[in-house]
């Protein structure tokens, strides 16, 4: 099978450890639980254009290239390696690619045969999820977003999406909700 992967919040523990960096930024104390809407700049509390520089600023910020690999996700792809073609499509800008590689090369090495960046949603270039898993021939996809998870399923493919405060709303058609990575590894071996 051709399993494709999205990075940030599937494999990366991106958004709870940009929680802990805005709390210290700029003195909220927003906890996981308060993360329940996607759109930052109201989980802020500040125009989308302020959200877009904090957003930057984040990536810059030694917080996010030390971060760690969630629970059980380095396990999980070494196994799904062995049997499949492991593919990553990522939202993250592009600048990010060097950082990107460094940080995968650290914790999953010579795992991915594909890493497609499709750029993040302040980017007029950036593309679907959707049109890149179709040209890549990815039979199952596996990410937090919602917006991206019916975006994939739209075109046919069946979508794991991994349990997170905001992603609590009712799932389309060929999405299923998924709490682990050993749940993950169970339901792609069925
Ligand atoms: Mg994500």
């Amino acid at each position: 099978m051709i399993i494709g992967f999205d990075l940030d919040d599937v494999l990366l523990n991106f958004q709870d450890t940009m929680r802990v960096y805005h709390n210290e930024t700029y003195g909220t104390k927003d906890t996981l639980e308060d993360s329940r809407v996607w759109n930052l700049w109201e989980r802020w509390n500040c125009t989308p254009e302020e959200s877009v520089r904090r957003l930057k600023e984040f990536f810059e910020h030694p917080s996010h290239y030390n971060v760690v690999p969630l629970p059980g996700s380095v396990e999980a792809v070494q196994e799904l390696k062995k049997n499949h073609t492991l593919v990553i499509v990522s939202a993250k800008p592009e600048n990010l690619k060097q950082r990107t590689f460094e940080w995968l090369d650290k914790y999953f090495p010579n795992s991915f045969a594909k890493v497609i960046f499709t750029r993040p949603h302040y980017d007029p270039n950036k593309r679907k999820k959707s049109e890149v898993c179709k040209e890549l021939g990815i039979e199952v996809f596996i990410e937090d977003a919602p917006h991206n998870a019916e975006d994939v399923a739209s075109a046919g493919i069946p979508v794991l999406l991994f349990d997170w405060p905001w992603n609590q709303v009712p799932l389309p058609e060929r999405v299923t909700r998924v709490f682990s990575w050993p749940e993950i590894i169970e339901r792609l071996n069925q």
